[in-house]
């Protein structure tokens, strides 16, 4: 089952990349994360979005459209952790970091790992009431947010690389990265079960940390690839900077792209525990229904 429905993610991309011009990152790279999560779920929780791939995929951005009409949504897509004194010290409760910054900062600074929380009890409310077209759609909305706190540029507030006079390192590594690893590979995040954990509540916070510890090294390889060949015709983003860029962080950022889909089937996984894991209204199943599992990563798959 694990393998059909990651052969069904794969056709479901595969259609949606064949019919237009592959799109900016952020949409490409939330549908591999939003798709993808699927093949990380235990089969009695997969079950639930058999057929809904096309769900998923199809709304992944649908935050990012949202900005344009709603002035609080922009900050939900992130949490700079240096107005806290770094991610160690972002308080879980909301209430408690509001406080400590004070409202107008603490809306400045980004409510990400809130967001994903409240995405998760919007999804558990869809599993309880048994509607696998709305609970599709919450994945789905909750993968957007998951996959952007993935980005380590989304814990900073070096988001656009204005402090360090790297204009444009947001859209190098999230876009133009990922584009070219699509272009040249047709990859696909790897598969890794959804662990629950004994906090799941907490993994937003962990996360934080482990994208903000990745952001000096980021952007110390962004300069190092703009001075990769000073004679580049292209000039400081020709071919050469791309090269450099690519050897130093596509590693990364296939790392972070799988890492958001097993981290969005983890925040599935628990919204489904909470609701009491009900089984699949469509398929019949029972909770807890135990079927078995490999426990083995599939091996790649292309997209074509
Ligand atoms: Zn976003």
């Amino acid at each position: 089952m694990h393998r059909s429905l990651l052969f069904h993610a794969a056709a479901v991309l595969a259609a949606a990349f064949a019919a237009a011009p592959l799109p900016a990152w952020g949409v490409l790279g939330h549908q591999l994360v939003a798709v993808s999560s699927l093949a990380d779920l235990p089969p009695g929780l997969a079950a639930w979005f058999a057929g809904r791939e096309d769900i998923l995929r199809d709304h992944a951005s649908d935050p990012d459209q949202w900005k344009d009409t709603d002035p609080l949504e922009r900050p939900r897509h992130y949490l700079e952790c240096e107005p806290y004194g770094g991610p160690d010290r972002v308080p879980m409760d909301e209430d408690a970091a509001r406080a400590r910054l004070g409202p107008d900062d603490f809306q400045d600074a980004g409510q990400a790992p809130w967001t994903i929380l409240d995405r998760v009890q919007a999804l558990a409310g869809s599993f309880a009431s048994g509607d696998p077209d709305q609970a599709a759609l919450d994945a789905s909305i909750l993968s957007h947010y998951v996959g952007d706190l993935s980005v380590p540029l989304h814990t900073t507030v070096n988001r656009h690389g204005k402090p360090t006079g790297q204009h444009g390192i947001h859209r190098r590594w999230q876009i133009g990265l990922v584009e070219r690893l699509e272009a040249e590979e047709s990859w696909l995040p790897e598969q890794r079960p959804a662990v629950l954990g004994p906090r799941p509540e907490a993994a937003p916070w962990a996360w934080l940390k482990q994208g903000f510890a990745l952001v000096p090294g980021l952007l110390a390889d962004d300069l190092a690839a703009q001075r990769a060949d000073p004679d580049d015709p292209d000039g400081a983003f020709g071919e050469a900077y791309w090269r450099a860029f690519r050897q130093a962080q596509e590693p990364r950022a296939k790392e972070q792209l799988t890492l958001g889909a097993q981290r969005t089937a983890q925040m599935i996984l628990l919204a489904w525990t909470r609701a009491g894991r009900p089984g699949a209204p469509s398929e019949g199943t029972q909770a807890g229904n135990p079927v078995a599992r490999s426990g083995q990563a599939e091996p790649h798959l292309p997209l074509i």
